[in-house]
């Protein structure tokens, strides 16, 4: 029986985000679904909600450190305090190195890096004080590398690291922390990636499964089963690992 919980995910309006926000919904837990603007959490919070589940929308700028504190206070003020959190807020800003600009490598840092140190430091006090915790931060395959990533892969490779110390620095609190690396997943992101280089998203998709052992591409719903693993009861002993959901082997 899961007991339930406050937990925030950002970057849940769309993609991802907003499955896993679903998914906990279902399992009992309170939602607090952020995202860059308030009204962008609208179609999420009413899907938790028309399935009988509680949810409110909070924007915030998961960069911004001001913007943190009050959601996570916000947060805490109307649903109790939060004691999950997802890192799923992310952005794109792909380009050669060579052509990369100072600008596309601070504002992925920023949403991806800044944005899970901010979110974690807010909430980890409402976990140290409650003594339960989860954690699930999203890197990528891209943390092994990939063309035109210089700055994305980075951020995803950082996750990584930054995953294990907060689980072994928040372990004697009662919190795990765990990353999930997704390899390519339906999603507007990586219908972006499509446009940018000029292929029709279905064509993209039917290249990119023939890479994929399984045979397809992945859909939010794999991730959120992920992520529901590691934030039930049941995962109290998985901490500070790195799942790579990507249809194969990946490290
Ligand atoms: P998505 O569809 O682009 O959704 C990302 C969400 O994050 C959007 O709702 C976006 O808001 C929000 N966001 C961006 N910057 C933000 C900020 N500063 N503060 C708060 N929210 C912000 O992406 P996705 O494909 O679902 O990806 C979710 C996560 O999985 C990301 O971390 C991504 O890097 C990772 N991932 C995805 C894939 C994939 O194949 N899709 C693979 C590996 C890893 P706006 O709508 O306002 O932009």
């Amino acid at each position: 029986m899961t007991e339930p919980r406050t937990a925030i995910v950002t970057g849940a309006g769309r993609g991802i985000g907003a499955e896993i926000a679903q998914r906990l919904a279902a399992e009992g837990h309170r939602i607090a679904v952020i995202d860059l603007r308030e009204e962008d959490t609208s179609a999420t919070v009413e899907a938790i909600i028309s399935a009988g589940g509680e949810a409110i929308g909070v924007g915030a700028d998961v960069s911004d450190s001001s913007a943190v504190e009050a959601a996570v206070a916000r947060v805490a003020d109307e649903l109790g305090a939060p004691t999950i959190l997802v890192n799923n807020a992310g952005i794109l800003r792909d380009n050669l190195l060579f052509k990369m600009t100072d600008t596309d490598w601070d504002a992925v840092m920023g949403v991806h890096l800044r944005g899970a140190f901010l979110m974690s430091r807010a909430v980890q006090a409402h976990q140290v004080e409650q003594k339960w915790g989860r954690i699930v931060n999203l890197s990528s395959t891209s943390a092994l590398g990939n063309r035109g990533q210089a700055n994305y892969s980075t951020a995803k490779a950082g996750l990584q690291g930054f995953t294990k110390t907060l689980a072994i620095e928040l372990g004697r609190y009662g919190v795990t922390a765990n990353a999930i690396a997704p390899g390519f997943i339906a999603t507007d992101m990586t219908r972006a990636t499509a446009e940018r280089v000029g292929v029709p998203f279905e064509d993209f998709l039917a290249h990119a499964a023939k890479e994929i052992p399984v045979g397809r591409t992945g859909v939010p719903a794999d991730i959120a089963a992920a992520a529901a693993f590691f934030i039930s009861e049941e995962a109290s002993f998985v901490s500070g690992q790195v799942l790579y959901v990507a249809g194969g082997p990946k490290d």
